[in-house]
């Protein structure tokens, strides 16, 4: 850990690898000889395009794409999806399927109302969102235009362990929170997007992964800048993409090739997870909401009994260098975010830190 750096457990934006902060610092007034930063390049120039190209050619090779799936770099955030996947995808049938397990799968299900006839497959509001529904448990619609889940609910800590079996319909996913922590087999998907904050770059961009047999049949009131075809008949430049974003992406996927690829990833998150998951179920203090079998390897969400107890947790970790470990504001207590670039050291003394603070507790 660079000197005065902290283990920031931020949910999102949330650390990059320090290998990235310090290429990019090393590269950001002269890239590669350019005479300038990436931030000052035109975005059709030969430099940037090789940045561009770079990129997308890399997270292709990495989450291993196929044929027939088009990688979009786009802005407005994980959230704007949620308008853009019913705009594009409901004229099928004008129905479409929503599994809500969390704030960001509600927000979507409500958005998507607008457009059509939303059923609910299934919800886990009946628990407070601390499990992930089975594959018997989704009331599937075979005319549904698309069934949508969120892989990921950061707020409450949950992740499906399991890629929903939909038949014909189109598989459309947010993976905001766990995009690059797995493999995915992407050829059961329609669409992939994830806002990039957490899991791939700066806050900025948003990445779409979307099957190009499914765009084209967009509603009338569409908008141009939140219409796919757009943007895939001009490889996300019909306007000015977000350049410095979609450069930091390719170093941190330069970072995660190194570390063995998403598979590579996999253990580490593992390992990392298990431990911390350990430490809290071995605790009489503290415990987990989320049930096991649902349980994120990203956002490890923990309380104590009291709210007192907890926010002198919150202090006294941000004063021993371990920050942003406050829940979110509708669920209180903890949560620890350990995203990809949050170091396996982070986590072993975080483990430490709780240790130390349930035996003086
Ligand atoms: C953070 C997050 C969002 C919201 O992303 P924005 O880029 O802020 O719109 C949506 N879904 C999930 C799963 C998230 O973690």
């Amino acid at each position: 850990m660079a000197e005065g750096r902290v283990y920031n457990f931020s949910a999102g934006p949330s650390m990059l690898p320090l290998e990235v902060l310090e290429r990019a610092g090393a590269e950001i007034t002269n890239w590669n000889g350019s005479g300038m930063s990436v931030m000052e390049m035109s975005h059709r120039s030969k430099a940037f395009l090789k940045i561009f190209e770079g990129t997308q050619e890399k997270l292709c090779r990495l989450m291993g794409i196929p044929e027939g799936y088009k990688i979009l770099f786009l802005q407005g955030g994980a959230s704007a999806q949620f308008s853009m996947v019913p705009l594009n995808l409901i004229s099928k049938s004008g129905k479409a399927d929503y599994a809500i397990t969390g704030h960001f799968a509600n927000v979507a299900y409500k958005e998507a109302k607008k457009y059509g006839t939303i059923n609910i497959a299934a919800t886990s509001e009946d628990k407070s969102h601390t499990y992930i529904p089975t594959q018997a448990e989704l009331k599937l619609d075979p005319e549904a235009s698309y069934f949508y889940y969120c892989a990921n609910n950061t707020i409450c800590g949950t992740e499906w362990q399991y890629v929903p079996e939909t038949g014909s319909v189109p598989l459309v996913c947010d993976m905001s929170s766990d995009i690059l922590s797995r493999p995915v087999d992407v050829s059961k998907f329609g669409i992939i997007f994830a806002g990039a904050q957490k899991n791939m770059a700066p806050a900025g961009l948003t990445v779409a992964i979307v099957k190009e047999e499914l765009v084209g049949a967009e509603l009338p009131i569409t908008p141009l800048m939140m219409n796919y075809k757009t943007m895939i008949d001009k490889d996300s430049m019909y306007n000015t993409p977000p350049c410095w974003c979609i450069y930091i992406l390719g170093l941190v996927l330069d970072w995660l090739d190194d570390l063995g690829g998403i598979p590579g990833m996999e253990a580490i998150k593992g390992k990392k997870a298990g431990m911390l998951y350990e430490v809290l179920d071995n605790s009489k203090l503290f415990h987990c909401p989320a049930q096991p079998g649902s349980r994120s390897d990203m956002n490890v969400v923990f309380r104590t009994e009291s709210e007192e107890l907890d926010e002198k947790f919150v202090k006294a970790a941000t004063a021993a260098g371990f920050t942003n470990l406050k829940g979110h504001r509708n669920v209180g207590g903890m949560r620890a975010s350990i995203y990809n670039a949050m170091p396996m050291e982070g986590v072993e003394k975080l483990c430490d830190f709780i240790r130390a603070f349930e035996k003086s507790n």
